[in-house]
């Protein structure tokens, strides 16, 4: 089928998987006034969602607690056999899924069933792990203490979700959080709020229990409110965001007042590096995937293309000539590679850092403007600017379009230094996608160059967490080198973000053997919901003095 036809959704093999309203302890429930849904390919109205707000999140939040008891109470295998079943549910609507997906977020079909997948296997991979959530003994600088560790489901979590992969995103944050015995509250996106119903249909068909997930929909204005009430809450204990570096600071600044535990996975502006050695078909191969994937819509995206002098010409000749072939449409059309942009204001952002490295010198080689006559208006044509440079808005800020500015640079102390120069705190993915081309760069020396790097954040960082940041560097690294899916961690860095996404599930409580009883006491109040605990004598671990324990690890 293609985009000819009337409604995409009206081609829905199981019909009612399109849901409008949100989920709320097991009932689906209308909000006081609803929100448009439409598909950016066309402009087209798709549905009318439920749009709430304060109380409903309240409501919500209540659900999730009280569900928590019984959640956590069942073994781990228990809480793993539905949610094996939730995953198997996935795959077997994968084509239904993804038709929702790119029928709201526009993505083409092909890159939205790859999400389906990918989203699944978050799931049936932490259905396994929580079996494997063990403790720790840890030695002692007291022969007549011991300390031992017990991982404990730490209560309700949020996961706020951004539109641009509007399933994985979901089932990222919440599978490991479920699979350890949480409860959750999803907030999806304002533009993709079907995908995230659907999904959690399929949860209630997999016999989750009522109010273990729940789904609150919400327009832009109201998300404010439930983000804030979210954030204020003293029942929930973690919350786990994806989206922009500016909603990242101000979620971070409202869980001060609860010191909640916060994930948050942020803006990128990645450096994809070309060396002369590198084998140049699998690097333009590289760059291809990396730059226009989801027309330039992922954290991940390289953001800026950095290409040795000894191969310049040649790169941009050869990666021309690749984006020349990139067929720009509506994501349900065969042979379309890029989708429209999901808002007016993001083509916006576009046109601007094309027009601004178009004044500033940079050569275009291919797109440079909207793409007309395609039967909507948020196109924008696969885009390739030569001769970038450090001044240009594409070096030092996020895209977030089709748009790609390759720079020529001479040394490896060049390239690292440019590199990490717009940013110097935020290499997360900027390691990760350095990381990702070496993968595919034949003929590098990737130690040297992993060492480089690693080096490189350590020096911007002496002093101030030097050696953990490298730590997390490598988990990104790794990550991308071995293109693994969800049994990496994602760590980001800085303003990158902070912590894993997917670490959101587990409790840390540390217990000494000679208090007599004192240890099965925290342990019993911690199952009972008790959560305000003080940890006496946790200094001498390194660790914080006093603990909230459903605050990360005290240990460590
Ligand atoms: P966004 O505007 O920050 O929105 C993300 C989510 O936050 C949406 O659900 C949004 O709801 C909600 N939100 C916005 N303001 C809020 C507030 N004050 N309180 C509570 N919730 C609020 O980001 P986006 O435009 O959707 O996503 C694109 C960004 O995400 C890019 O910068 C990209 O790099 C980043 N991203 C990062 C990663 C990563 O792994 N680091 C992965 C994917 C995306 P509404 O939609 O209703 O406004």
């Amino acid at each position: 089928m293609d985009s000819s036809t009337s409604s995409p959704l009206a081609a829905l093999a199981d019909a009612s998987l399109l849901k409008t309203q949100a989920l709320i302890n097991g009932e689906w429930v209308s909000g006081k006034t609803t929100f448009a849904v439409s598909d950016p390919a066309t402009g087209a109205h798709l549905a009318d969602v439920a749009n709430l707000g304060e109380q409903e999140t309240e409501a919500a939040i209540a659900a999730a607690n009280k569900a928590w008891i019984g959640w956590r109470t069942k073994t781990a295998k228990e809480r793993g056999a539905i949610l094996l079943r939730w995953q198997q549910l996935l795959m077997k609507h994968a084509d239904d899924l993804a038709r929702i997906m790119t029928a709201e977020q526009g993505k083409p079909l092909a890159e939205a069933k790859g999400e389906v997948v990918y989203g699944a296997s978050f799931i049936d991979w932490f259905a396994e792990e929580a079996k494997r959530v063990y403790g720790e003994t840890i030695p002692t600088t007291d022969n007549n203490k011991r300390y031992l560790v017990i991982k404990q489901s730490m209560g309700v979590c949020a996961a706020i979700t951004p539109w641009n992969f509007p399933l994985a995103m979901i089932t990222r944050k919440v599978a490991p959080a479920l699979a350890a015995g949480c409860t959750v509250i999803i907030k999806p996106a304002e533009a993709t709020p079907l995908t995230a119903l659907a999904v959690a249909e399929l949860a209630q068909r997999a016999g989750m229990p009522a109010g273990v997930l729940n789904v609150l929909t919400a327009d832009a204005e109201a998300s404010i409110a439930v983000g804030k009430v979210i954030c204020d809450s003293d029942v929930v204990r973690h919350l786990s965001f994806t989206g922009s570096t500016e909603v990242g600071r101000i979620l971070m600044r409202q869980c001060a007042p609860t010191v909640k535990k916060l994930s948050l996975e942020l803006g990128g502006n990645a450096p994809f590096i070309v060396f002369d050695d590198a084998d140049l078909d699998s690097a333009v191969e590289g760059a291809m995937v990396s730059k226009y994937r989801n027309a330039g819509q992922t954290c991940v995206c390289a953001n800026r293309i950095y290409v040795q002098a000894g191969v310049y010409d040649a790169f941009v000749e050869k990666l021309a000539a690749k984006v020349a072939t990139l067929k720009v449409g509506n994501g349900f059309d065969a042979g379309v590679n890029v989708g429209p942009l999901i808002e007016e204001a993001a083509l916006v952002k576009v046109e601007t850092h094309v027009a601004d490295a178009l004044a500033l010198g940079a050569r275009l080689l291919a797109g440079g403007k909207r793409a007309e006559g395609l039967g909507g208006t948020q196109f924008f044509e696969a885009t390739l600017l030569a001769d970038a440079t450090p001044q240009m808005l594409c070096s030092r800020e996020e895209t977030f379009g089709p748009v790609a500015p390759v720079f020529k640079f001479k040394t490896e102390d060049e390239v690292v230094a440019l590199a990490t120069q717009q940013h110097p705190r935020a290499l997360g993915h900027g390691v990760g996608d350095v990381g990702f081309h070496l993968g595919h760069g034949g003929g590098v020396d990737q130690r040297a160059l992993l060492h480089a790097v690693l080096q490189a954040i350590a020096d911007l960082e002496a002093g101030h967490r030097g050696a953990e940041l490298v730590g997390k560097g490598l988990v990104n690294l790794l990550m991308h080198i071995d293109a693994v899916g969800a049994d990496a961690g994602l760590a980001g860095i800085a303003e990158l973000g902070n912590d894993r996404a997917f670490d959101s599930g587990v409790q840390v409580g540390v217990f000494k053997h000679d208090e007599g009883g004192i240890a099965a006491q925290l342990q019993r109040k911690l199952l009972d919901g008790g959560r305000r605990l003080r940890i006496q004598q946790a200094a001498n671990l390194g660790g914080a003095g006093e603990a909230e324990l459903a605050h990360d690890r005290v240990a460590r």
